[in-house]
């Protein structure tokens, strides 16, 4: 392997450092709130983990847990009752949510000062228009990642691969608004490897198991990669499974500038970045300064 590893768990890990300082400069410790219905397993990992991290960083954690066969008025109603709530800072949704319920009624729901995922159409709307509001993590949490390698972002050809909602196309919008030269791929993009090894900055956000291979990618380029795909893992025994990214890692790494491994890449920004915008919706809602620790995004 040639390319530098982007440590991701790292890089999260300073992130949460400057969150919980900021935090001690507050006037009271923000609230976030995490919804999860159903009982999907990984959900209940990331809220846990959600949970375990905001209260590591000195603020106050609410847990909502509604079951599987929660009805949508009911859950619009718990999140019409926490957007009111004076003492709740931050609301996060976690998705998927069953099928009976439609994600955008519930998100129309959400107070879009509180939307501290950033998919309020009020907090996407103000992304397109360049207007302060409430990012999206995931797609922060790469633009901190690139930063690490490349601190001036502008001129940069940034390739992002994924149009979706929540990762790809406002990530192509936040390297817009870092100045970069921003090419947005997705399934109807044609020759999209030549598309890839154009990229100075590749992010590859499909969920295809190893779809970018070394060949994909620019000899000194930076790639980061947002993929987490569970595949079989015979070698670890019998039904045994792995997580992947969407980036063919060993193959990448020799031709790459450097390169984030996923798992422990963009993953651990993730939750990071929530945090962060916790303190932000808070400072914003509340009237307060942004503590200067909490440092750019
Ligand atoms: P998604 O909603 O399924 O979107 C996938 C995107 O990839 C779509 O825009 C699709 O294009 C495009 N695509 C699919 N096949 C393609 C192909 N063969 N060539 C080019 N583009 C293709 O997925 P997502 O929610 O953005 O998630 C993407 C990946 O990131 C998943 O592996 C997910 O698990 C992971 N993820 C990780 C985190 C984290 O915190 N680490 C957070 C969120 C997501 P069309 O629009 O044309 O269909």
């Amino acid at each position: 392997m040639t390319a530098r590893s982007i440590d991701g768990k790292a890089i999260a890990a300073g992130v949460r450092a400057e969150v919980a300082a900021a935090v001690k400069q507050l006037p009271a410790p923000p609230a976030l709130a995490v919804v999860l219905v159903g009982d999907d397993p990984a959900s209940h990992v990331y809220v846990a983990s959600k949970a375990k991290q905001t209260v590591e960083a000195g603020m106050r954690s609410v847990e909502v847990r509604l079951p599987a066969d929660t009805a949508e008025t009911e859950l619009i109603a718990k999140v019409e009752a926490l957007s009111r709530d004076p003492e709740v800072d931050g609301i996060l949704v976690q998705l998927p949510l069953p099928k009976h319920i439609v994600e955008a009624k519930v998100l129309a729901a959400l107070d879009p000062l509180k939307d501290v995922d950033g998919l309020t159409e009020a907090n996407a709307g103000k992304l397109v228009l360049g207007k302060p509001g409430l990012r999206p993590c995931t797609p922060v949490g790469c633009v901190i990642l690139a930063k690490t390698e490349r601190p001036d972002l502008s001129g940069a050809n940034v390739v992002v691969i994924g149009r979706s909602i929540l990762v790809g196309k406002p990530a192509a919008l936040l390297f817009l608004e870092q100045n970069a030269t921003v090419t947005l791929a997705h399934s109807k993009t044609r020759d999209l490897k030549i598309v890839c090894r154009g990229a100075d900055i590749l992010v590859a956000a499909v969920g295809r198991p190893e779809m970018v291979r070394g060949d994909w990618v620019r000899p000194g380029a930076i790639v980061i990669d947002v993929g987490t795909n569970r595949v079989p893992a015979p070698e670890k025994g019998e039904g045994k499974t792995k997580l992947v990214g969407d980036v063919h890692f060993a193959e990448a790494a020799e031709v790459a500038g450097a390169i984030s491994p996923s798992p422990g890449g963009v993953g651990p920004m993730t939750i990071a970045c929530l945090l962060r915008n916790t303190v932000l919706a808070a400072c914003a809602r509340r009237g307060w300064a942004v503590p200067a620790a909490l440092g750019q995004a």
